[in-house]
C-alpha cells in the first residue's frame, strides 16, 4: 500500500523523525511512503519558515540508506496554495526537485486559517463554495500532482455540518474534476478524517463515485500522519472504498512522473473482505 501524505519533524506541527515512521510503515505494509512535510508561504502560518529543505533532502537519504531494502521513500511535499501566495508557491517549486508534490488549500480568501472559528460568520455554503473555487485555481496551475483532503472544511465544520452533502456542490466541482482530467492532475483520499471528526475519509466515496462519472482515474492515497502510530492507517479501507466505487488503480509517482497500480495487486482479495467502506 501507499501512505503518500506523512509529516515528518521537518513539519512545524509534527516531531516524529523519518525513521520511526518507516519502521511503523513497515510495520503497517506499506510498502511506498511519501514525507510531505509542510511548506507554507502564507504570512500569518505557524510554519512560515520553519521547513529546512536541505536537512529534509539529508534525511531523505539516511532513511532511504537504511530502509531502502524493504520500503520506496519518496521525497515530497505539502505546499499550501492560495492565489495570494501563488508568487512564492511557484519560485520555491521551481528551485526544488521532489518525487510528488501536494497541492492544499488550509486558508480562506482573508488569509485566515479554516479552523472551527473561520466558520463564524459563514455559511457552509460561502465556505465550500470559495473552497472548492481555490482547489480549482490550484489545479490549474499545473504545480501539483494531487490535491490534499479535497474537502477540509467538513473536518472543521460544526458538528450539524459534519455530514454535508457534496452534491450540493455539483457546481462547483464540476469544473474542479474537468481541469483535473484535462491536466493529469490526481486528488488524494485523506485517511484522516477516518480516524478524526468527520469519520469518513477526505473526499468521502460519494465524490469519488461522482469524479469516477466524470471519467476521473487518478487517485492517491494518504494518512496525514504527524505521529509513527498512524502511518498506514485507513488504507486497507480506502482501497475497498476505491474499489466499490469503481477504482481499480491508484497513482504512484516517481520524479514527478505517474504510474497507475491496480489495488489488486496491492491488497490480497481476502484481507479487503469484510472491510466496511
Ligand atoms: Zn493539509
Ligand atoms: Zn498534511
Amino acid at each position: 500500500m501507499f501512505d503518500y501524505h506523512v509529516h515528518s519533524e521537518f513539519s512545524a506541527d509534527c516531531t516524529a523523525p523519518m525513521a520511526a515512521s518507516c519502521r511503523a510503515a513497515i510495520e503497517a505494509g506499506v510498502t511506498e511512503i511519501a514525507f510531505t512535510d509542510h511548506v507554507d508561504h502564507e504570512p500569518a502560518d505557524m510554519g512560515r519558515g520553519y521547513y529546512r529543505a536541505e536537512a529534509y533532502f539529508r534525511s531523505v537519504d539516511a532513511v532511504r540508506a537504511e530502509f531502502g531494502d524493504h520500503l520506496t521513500v519518496l521525497a515530497a511535499v505539502e505546499v499550501d496554495f492560495n492565489e495570494r501566495i501563488a508568487t512564492e508557491v511557484g519560485r520555491f517549486l521551481e528551485a526544488h526537485r521532489y518525487d510528488f508534490v501536494i497541492g492544499s488549500v488550509h486558508y480562506g480568501e482573508d488569509g485566515r486559517i479554516i479552523f472551527p472559528d473561520y466558520f463564524s460568520d459563514r455559511t457552509l455554503d460561502e465556505v465550500f463554495a470559495a473552497y472548492f473555487g481555490r482547489v480549482r485555481h490550484a489545479v490549474e496551475t499545473g504545480w501539483f500532482d494531487s490535491i490534499g483532503h479535497l474537502d477540509l472544511p467538513k473536518r472543521y465544520a460544526p458538528r450539524e455540518h459534519r455530514i454535508y452533502d457534496p452534491l450540493a456542490y455539483r457546481e462547483e466541482l464540476r469544473p474542479v474534476f474537468a481541469a483535473m482530467i484535462e491536466r493529469g492532475v490526481a486528488f488524494e483520499i485523506n485517511t484522516s478524517g477516518l480516524r478524526q471528526a468527520p469519520k469518513t475519509s477526505m473526499p468521502g466515496p460519494a465524490i469519488v463515485r461522482w469524479y469516477v462519472d466524470a471519467g476521473g482515474r487518478l487517485i492517491t492515497t494518504g494518512s496525514d500522519s504527524h505521529a509513527p502510530q498512524t502511518v498506514g492507517a485507513g488504507l486497507a479501507k480506502t482501497l475497498a472504498m476505491l474499489t466499490l466505487c469503481g477504482v481499480d488503480e491508484v497513482s504512484a509517482f516517481k520524479d514527478r512522473r505517474r504510474r497507475q497500480v491496480r489495488i489488486a495487486e496491492l491488497v490480497p482479495p481476502t484481507e479487503a473482505e469484510g472491510v466496511p467502506a
